[in-house]
């Protein structure tokens, strides 16, 4: 029982009213009834499986982020989620992160662990191969699994997993590159977050902290900073300093979301890293030793969701909906004109689905898909012509819309 209810103090109404907001766009309910995503304590906690449309909302989101960061230059790799014990020695990740890391499996007499960040993978890829100046910037990108050994009292919904499927890339530049490189990727970060319909909570820079859980060397940590001091100043945007938030090794810029209960976690992040460029000895033509700029756009796809599901209240942008639009005939006479409505949105790249007469009322049915963006009707009139009266999820009525318009409405822009 909220102990607010009934009379209390003043200011109760907004409490409840707000604690009300929390719970209705609960991720964890939502998620459930929208069949976004489940879990299974046979698969185990912080392990959920995205049912289809949470697989439809995540590959459009995927599809976006690939597309954006491939207009930037980006390039696109596949790495394997794991790799051999010494990688993450070199990396540094073993001296300093081990404790969010699975433990090693022996097989074959060498020691194996899931990845717990892509940096080492895509730094062993710039070293495949000589790299000359102009080369640099080289960005490489990719969306691959991760894993934290996060203890399962903190588990719950998307939020917390313990396995991460990160929109992750790395920048690998000359140092005089750096603050550019930044810049540009805080850019993508603010047109992602204006398509997804994102606020960002605040701007942190998040620095070293006391321990070795932060590798020990100021000149290389004060050299990092600087060029992310430099950025936030030319952008003249507002953030806070908050010491021992940092990577292990380096800085960050992190963009902070808060959920309806004021909750902060970080989504989005630049980080610049003068560390693993020498534990990997990355060299570009001449000798000269690159800087790396880690760079994640909309972070982790668990947590995007699960913030965009609180954000939205599952009325996703229709870009990003899991359904897009649904094929409404008034009665079972217009059943074929539907069908061969339904084949030409699904032909011009909609997610469309069929909602039959034999289901009950028009109302009825509106209702049961209020959250689809077009709701198609087919009546006599529209059965002859060909094509729907299209009605919005506000319940605004927008007429006769041919079904390439209505695809055209349901891309993202970039
Ligand atoms: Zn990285």
């Amino acid at each position: 029982m909220n102990p607010c209810f009934p009379g209390g103090r003043p200011g109760c109404w907004s409490f409840a009213l707000s604690t009300q907001r929390t719970i209705m766009n609960d991720h964890r309910r939502l998620g459930r009834e929208l069949g976004i995503f489940d879990t299974d304590p046979l698969i185990g906690s912080g392990l959920p499986y995205w049912l289809p449309a949470g697989a439809a909302v995540r590959k459009a989101i995927e599809d976006y982020v690939h597309e954006l960061e491939r207009r930037n230059g980006y390039q696109h790799v596949n790495s394997p989620v794991l790799g051999k014990r010494e990688l993450y020695e070199m990396s540094g990740h073993w001296a300093h992160y081990s404790a969010d890391m699975f433990p090693p499996m022996n097989v074959g007499g060498e020691e194996f662990v899931l990845r717990p960040s892509l940096c080492p993978h895509h730094a062993l890829i710039y070293r495949s191969r000589g790299r000359s100046h102009r080369e640099l910037p080289l960005r490489v990108a990719e969306l691959g699994g991760m894993y934290r050994s996060e203890p399962s009292g903190v588990l719950g919904g998307l939020t917390r997993v313990r396995s991460i499927q990160l929109n992750d890339g790395h920048v690998f530049c000359a140092p005089e590159q750096a603050a550019a490189e930044v810049s540009a990727a805080l850019d993508l970060i603010e047109t992602a977050h204006a398509q997804l319909g994102i606020e960002a909570a605040r701007y942190r820079l998040s620095l070293r902290g006391e321990g070795d859980k932060f590798v020990d060397d100021p000149g290389m940590w004060a050299r990092s900073e600087a060029v992310l001091r430099e950025v936030l100043k030319e952008r003249g945007r507002a953030y806070d300093e908050e010491r021992g938030e940092g990577a292990f090794y380096g800085p960050k810029i992190d963009i902070q979301i808060a959920d309806p209960a004021g909750r902060e976690s970080t989504l989005s992040t630049v980080q610049v890293d003068l560390y693993q460029p020498e534990r990997f000895d990355l060299r570009y033509a001449g000798g000269h030793r690159p800087a790396m700029v880690h760079r994640s756009i909309v972070g982790g796809i668990e947590r995007l969701v699960a913030h965009l599901i609180e954000v939205h209240g599952g009325a996703f942008p229709t870009w990003m909906a899991p359904v897009q639009a649904v094929v409404l005939p008034l009665s079972d006479e217009q059943s074929a004109a539907a069908g061969d409505l339904l084949r030409r949105c699904l032909d011009a790249g909609l997610r469309a689905e069929l909602a039959p007469a034999g289901r009950g009322s028009l109302g009825a049915r509106i209702r049961a898909h209020r959250l689809v963006p077009y709701q198609l009707v087919v009546g006599p009139r529209e059965a002859a012509s060909g094509e729907a009266a299209v009605r919005l999820r506000d319940g605004s009525q927008a007429g006769a819309v041919p079904v390439e318009r209505l695809a055209a409405g349901a891309r993202p822009s970039y």
